[in-house]
């Protein structure tokens, strides 16, 4: 089986991007794509460590775009980690992050919580602080109990603490992963729209832009909605991928949806396809140790 969405301490995952390699291996994983938000400056240490342990590693990203209604997640895999375009890109979305970053906590401090700039990035450590930094600085306090509660009550979109910030459109994202040369997909698609219709709809504009993949299964998705989205992604003319989104091993993910790195299960013949239009600096097949 294979995983091909994962993240590490490079952004919001708990683990680095070695011990998910070693976990993907103890798994039993044959292949695994980090995703990190923003960022793809884990790459480097997760080929090496994927090459050592002989597992098929794979360069990705994801990046959050701005989609009317709301935000759509698109997975980059495969992409080149030495691509200028990208850095570039990415490295402007995480000034805009970051200044989101200051604002978020002026308001947590305006709501009466005396958190510091020092607490959030000694929990971050990383290269992209996010919003599960802040929640889980706000748990270590004592504030709340769970990531998702602190999400409900002070920082999804609506809540008190919530700040918006620069974001590439579906398009431009796309147009990007592929000038990187990655295969690019969308993540977790039922969070976009769960009307398949429409969907579809969205899907074919965005092929116009190198869309190529979609993600197919994911722990959001029960096994019906995943086969609608393989005959969807076979329609279209994209290539089907899946994974965890795993962040970390205890219970902090989204309300709802269980975790655990390779789960679901993703079949071993999904990777072929997509290994053959990834840039050949965007993965190791693990046979080179
Ligand atoms: P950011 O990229 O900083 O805006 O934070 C978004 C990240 O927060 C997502 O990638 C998820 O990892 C996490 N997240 C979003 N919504 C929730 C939620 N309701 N509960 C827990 N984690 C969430
Ligand atoms: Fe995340
Ligand atoms: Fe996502
Ligand atoms: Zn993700």
């Amino acid at each position: 089986m294979i995983d091909l969405h994962v993240h590490s301490t490079f952004s919001d995952g708990c683990l680095s991007p070695g011990e998910l390699v070693a976990a993907a291996s103890a798994a039993g994983l044959t292949a695994l794509a980090l995703t990190d938000h923003d960022t793809i400056a884990g790459a480097g240490d997760f080929l090496a460590a994927c090459r050592a342990a002989g597992l098929t590693g794979i360069a990705g990203v994801e990046i959050s775009a701005q989609a009317e209604p709301g935000t759509l997640h698109i997975l980059g895999l495969g992409v080149d980690p030495a691509s200028e375009v990208l850095g570039d890109a990415l490295e402007r979305i995480r000034r805009s992050r970051d200044e989101r970053n200051r604002r978020i906590l002026e308001r947590l401090q305006e709501l009466g919580f005396a958190l510091t700039w020092e607490e959030v990035e000694s929990i971050a450590g990383g290269d992209v602080i996010g919003r599960p930094h802040f929640a889980r600085a706000m748990i270590a306090r004592g504030w709340a109990e769970s990531v998702p509660e602190v999400f409900e009550r002070y920082l999804e979109k609506g809540a008190p603490a919530y700040v918006d910030r620069f974001k590439l459109s579906p398009h431009e994202a796309v147009r990007l992963i592929r000038e990187a040369g990655g295969v690019a997909a969308v993540a977790h698609p039922l969070s976009w729209t769960d009307d398949f219709g429409e969907l579809e709809g969205r899907l074919r504009e965005l092929a116009a832009a190198g869309l190529n993949a979609l993600e197919c299964h994911h722990p959001m998705f029960d096994a019906s909605a995943s086969a609608t989205l393989l005959a969807l992604a076979g329609r279209l003319g994209f290539l089907p991928t899946g994974g965890s989104d795993f962040h970390s091993a205890d219970a902090e993910g989204r309300a709802g949806v269980p975790g655990g790195l390779g789960v679901p299960p993703v079949p071993d013949a999904l990777l072929p396809p997509l290994l053959a239009r990834m840039s050949p600096y965007g993965f190791v097949t693990g046979k080179e140790a």
